[in-house]
């Protein structure tokens, strides 16, 4: 029988199945233990330091018990607490992505997604690089500036050098003044040399799925394909991390087992990232199973209600202060909207789930013949945007990290620091700025306007706030005669 250690390289060990049995044990006796979860409350509210503010976390044991526990006054207070972390260390802002499907070839059988091998009804598209290229200059014209690409698993039809050379055509497309400045790597598990060449490629974060933490379960939802090896596909993270990657985001596709088992899992996978790497996950993600070609949700028993998808965000949220959560278009607007104050902190918009869904189609058309999965919130970023800003958060198209080395440890000890307001918040309006002036309506510019306006005031540093103003001022009032950069375009400015 494998030993829990979070330390350990072995998947089995570092999300032991009795270490979660005996926490779904624990997390049940304590549910209505309120002196405990007052004290865990407590210990996961945001702390003001003399330089930010500092958080505890919780432990997947400590936070098992918040998920469990079922009382209508400490739910309220867990979201209370969740808003409170997301402010400190977030602030209102909101971080933009889109997903760029590449190729739907995959070799693998998972049960719950259209793309499994055995589907002979869905075409089977990949892009050629010329289509990426109208792909990328369609999503630039949408306004966006950071892209998650997404591939099957398929190493003939879509093997790791097409996968590079895609990300080498994207960096290189510079429409208008449109850029892709990060592209994150949702592709299966590989080796550590595939990760290093990822790495050297530019890539931003790479993201893979667990999907499932149970063994079994996962051995049932993956029959067939380099998928179905459990242990291969849960230590993919380390070996991202030996690759020289420093920033992996974790997931689970909440409907496929029970999600107090796939919390207790996703956090003890974070734990031994922190244990082993030093660093934890740069992002969660929360995913819940759609229905798509041949797939129907309902033949799945796990499925979860909006209230009990809230209560998971928001205890992730306190559990994993310093970590993004990321929530998709697979959720309506009203759920994005209620989770957008539990702790989300990076959404996407006007995003198209099909192999070439965005170069040639209307904001209101979608190809729906390649689709992963049906896309709930069908708004475009547009929409998207002057949404996110009436209801008081700030879009940002900030990519700057990445460039000026504020990944893994150095970006959560940035986000500990209370510093992120001195950056985080400057590059958010300019990037914004560049969006509206750039991709907007006139209602979402005029919105956006007032916005930045008003938000620059709060850039606590004097020089750094000058900066962003003069960067703003240049961006709206940015014309032929305007001075440019090196390369010939608008400057850019990054703090
Ligand atoms: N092929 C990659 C791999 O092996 O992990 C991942 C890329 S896949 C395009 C991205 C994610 O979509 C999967 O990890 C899965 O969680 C999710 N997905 C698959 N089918 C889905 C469905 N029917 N509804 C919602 N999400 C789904």
């Amino acid at each position: 029988m494998a030993i829990y250690d979070p330390k350990s390289r072995k998947a089995e060990e570092f999300i032991n199945d009795e270490e979660i049995k005996a926490t779904l044990k624990y997390a049940e006796e304590n549910k209505n233990n309120f002196e405990l979860i007052d004290a865990l409350l407590e210990k996961a509210r945001p702390k003001k330091t003399s330089d930010g503010w500092s958080c505890a976390g919780l432990t997947h044991r400590e936070a098992s018990v918040l998920l469990a526990c079922d009382d209508k006054e400490k739910v309220n207070k867990i979201y209370e607490i969740a808003e409170e972390i997301k402010h400190a260390f977030y602030g209102n802002r909101i971080v933009i992505f889109a997903p760029l499907y590449l190729s739907n070839y995959c070799v693998n059988g998972c049960v719950y997604c259209p793309y499994h091998a055995k589907n002979k009804t869905i075409p089977r598209k990949k892009l050629t690089q010329e289509e990426i290229r109208n792909e990328v200059i369609a999503l630039q014209d949408m306004g966006h500036k950071r892209l998650a690409i997404e591939t099957g698993e398929d190493p003939v039809n879509c093997p790791l050098e097409y996968v590079l050379e895609s990300i080498n055509t994207i960096y290189s497309v510079h429409h208008k003044n449109g850029d892709i400045r990060r592209v994150n790597v949702n592709i299966a598990a590989t080796t550590v040399e595939n990760y290093r060449r990822l790495k050297e490629a530019g890539i931003g974060t790479y993201i893979l799925f667990q999907e499932t933490y149970h063994k079994e379960s996962y051995e049932a939802l993956h029959p067939t394909g380099p998928k179905s090896n459990y242990a291969y596909h849960t230590e993919a993270h380390d070996r991202a991390m030996e690759g020289g990657i420093d920033d992996v985001g974790l997931g689970v596709l909440f409907g496929l087992e029970l999600y107090k088992y796939e919390f207790a899992g996703l956090l003890m996978h974070a734990e031994h990232l922190e244990a082993v790497f030093g660093v934890g996950p740069h992002t969660i993600s929360v995913p819940r199973l759609k229905r798509a070609d041949d797939i129907n949700p309902d033949d799945f028993d796990n499925g979860i209600d909006d209230d009990t998808f809230a209560k998971i965000t928001a205890c992730i949220r306190l559990a994993v202060p310093y970590t993004g959560i990321i929530i998709s278009t697979r959720e309506t607007e009203s759920v994005r909207g209620k989770l957008l104050n539990l702790g989300v902190s990076q959404i996407s918009g006007g995003s198209r789930t099909s192999v070439g869904g965005y170069a040639g189609y209307s904001s209101d058309e979608r190809p729906h013949d390649t689709e992963q999965f049906d896309v709930s919130d069908q708004r475009s970023l547009d929409d998207v945007v002057h949404w996110l800003m009436q209801n008081g958060h700030i879009p940002s198209f900030c990519t700057a990290c990445y460039r000026l080395g504020r990944t893994g440890d150095r970006f959560m000890s940035l986000c500990k620091s209370g510093q992120i307001s001195n950056c985080c918040l400057p590059n958010a309006l300019m990037t914004l700025s560049e969006f509206l002036e750039d991709y907007a309506s006139e209602e979402t510019r005029a919105l956006g306007h007032k916005i930045v306006d008003n938000e620059i005031n709060n850039i606590p540093n004097e020089k750094v706030r000058g900066i962003a103003r003069d960067q703003v001022d240049y961006i709206r009032n940015y014309n032929e005669n305007s001075p440019k950069g090196e390369d010939g375009r608008r400057k850019r400015v990054e703090v």
